[in-house]
């Protein structure tokens, strides 16, 4: 059962082939043997999710099913879940109980799909390797010496496992679209405001957004057909009629205009990768794509203005972790003071910190014109350079990450070089645009993501024109030895 896909996963539920308390039992045996090997899940939920197993056959047998139901699903652990534990991958939030669900989370239960667990996650998703989260790192299952990528590492390596059919992530500057390269699966950031991030623990707010990984571009349509949609408790949620996702799955690519930044192909991309890519510019030419060169200007300026924008953010969305409401509390504080500083000290990671740090001086008064409002107007620089380049093409392609899976402590002693494993992805969350990444081959063994990027609520037809690809292509299909 696990090697079929979601789509395949409802037919087979419609068809009555399988049961969800099947399906889902099945699941839970996968990850009781094998999760151990790559530790992506922080916490199992296995009788809540029997329980919506159960529910969601009766619903079905009353006629009442959705296009989900009955497809058990696995949650980041970002997003608040009603009585389990949200950690956010932070001794911080080790003991929070959340005592409400997220939006996304909400919409996936009346969707009627039971909740695997929670996955393993950079420590307030802070990371590109998934080495900082509280709960130890996520390995790659397609070679556990390395690194599943970050911040969403646990929710991608589940995918790639076989150990759920589809997860949860959040892209804030590459979150959802590195790990997935790394993975070999497939998954897409929307547009900002698509998804509501009520109940989403805030790193950027207005960086963060939350998207479905999955094994391929039509299961992440589904699941964003689930996810995506106004909220009145986001006030930067978009209000705009419902879309169906999978509208465009089959509109063929031929004479769609496909835009090649300059600024992608230059240097610091791998061989290996760099082939990768080749060979699917090629496979797109051979459907009718015909692919120009575009000009995205400042895009070299994107990492250095993203770690100006959201350290200052996560600065002010951290604060609210004093030991006093909720989260982890230092023992015996002497005073109000000690209790803040001590919670706090002893409470967060170290590039947490660094974060926190980084962001309060980028705001402080002396500093906040040279540092933060600069950042700002790169920002708008660089959206602008993506403005100009949708005149000319419908969709701009190139690679989501310059080098396959690395080594688990390869990067952990240079955060810069660390940060740059997000260069081709960081400038898409400055504008805000749509973007995915889908598997296109192997280097050394090791997958390699392609990535789409897309004009402002294009999401329908990055996935279309992904899809095409997929169906072509077996990438998409291929599991990780010993997870088959
Ligand atoms: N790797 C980037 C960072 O560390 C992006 C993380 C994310 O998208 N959440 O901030």
């Amino acid at each position: 059962m696990h090697e079929k896909s979601i789509a395949e996963l409802a037919t087979a539920l419609k068809d009555g082939e399988v049961s969800s308390v099947e399906l889902t039992a099945h699941y839970l045996r996968r990850i009781e043997t094998l999760d151990d090997a790559i530790n992506a899940y922080v916490t199992v939920t296995g009788e809540q999710a029997m329980e919506a197993a159960k529910a969601a056959d009766e619903a079905r047998a009353q006629g009442n099913a959705g296009p989900l139901t009955g497809v058990p699903i696995a949650h980041k652990d970002i997003f608040c879940t009603e009585g389990t534990r949200t950690s956010c991958g932070s001794k911080m939030l080790d003991n929070f109980i959340a005592p409400y669900d997220a939006t996304v989370v909400a919409r996936f239960k009346a969707a009627g799909c039971p909740i695997l667990g929670k996955t393993n996650m950079d420590e307030f998703a802070m990371g590109s390797s998934n080495e900082t989260s509280y709960y130890g790192p996520v390995k790659n299952p397609w070679d556990t010496e390395r690194v599943p990528g970050g911040s969403s590492g646990g929710s991608a390596a589940v995918v790639a496992g076989r150990l759920a059919p589809g997860a949860t992530g959040t892209d804030t500057g590459g979150s959802i679209r590195q790990p997935a390269a790394l993975n070999g699966v497939t998954g897409i950031k929307p547009t900002y405001g698509r998804v509501s991030r009520w109940g989403m623990i805030a790193f950027a707010s207005s960086l963060d957004q939350g998207g479905p990984m999955a094994r391929t571009a039509e299961d992440c349509a589904l699941m964003l057909n689930v996810m995506a949609g106004f909220d009145q408790r986001d006030s930067t949620s978009i209000q705009r009629p419902d879309e169906d996702f999978t509208k465009r799955l089959n509109t063929p690519v031929k004479g769609l205009r496909i835009g090649l930044p300059k600024q992608f192909f230059g240097e610091g991309m791998d061989a290996g990768v760099a082939r990768v890519v080749d060979e699917a510019i090629a496979h797109y030419k051979g459907l009718g794509a015909e692919f120009v060169e575009v000009d995205l200007p400042h895009s070299d300026l994107s990492v250095a203005a993203y770690y100006v924008v959201a350290p200052a953010e996560c600065s002010s969305n951290l604060a609210r972790f004093d030991g006093v409401r909720y989260g982890y509390r230092c023992e015996d504080p002497k005073d109000l003071l000690d209790l803040y500083m001590r919670s706090r000290g002893e409470g967060f990671g170290p590039e947490v910190k660094r974060r926190i740090m980084v962001g309060t001086y980028a705001l402080s008064a002396g500093y906040f014109d040279a540092y933060y409002l600069k950042a700002q107007k790169t920002r708008r620089l660089i959206a602008e350079d993506f403005a100009t380049a949708f005149k000319d093409v419908d969709v701009i392609l190139g690679p989501t990450a310059p080098s396959t899976a690395f080594r688990l402590g390869e990067k952990t002693d240079d955060p810069v070089t660390m940060y740059l494993s997000d260069i081709y992805t960081i400038a898409v969350n400055l504008a805000g645009l749509p973007a995915m990444s889908l598997p296109a081959g192997f280097s050394d063994g090791l997958p390699v993501g392609l990535q789409l990027i897309g004009n402002y609520f294009e999401e329908a037809r990055l996935l279309g024109v992904a899809h095409q690809y997929q169906l072509g292509t077996e990438w998409c299909r291929m599991a990780p030895g010993g997870f088959e």
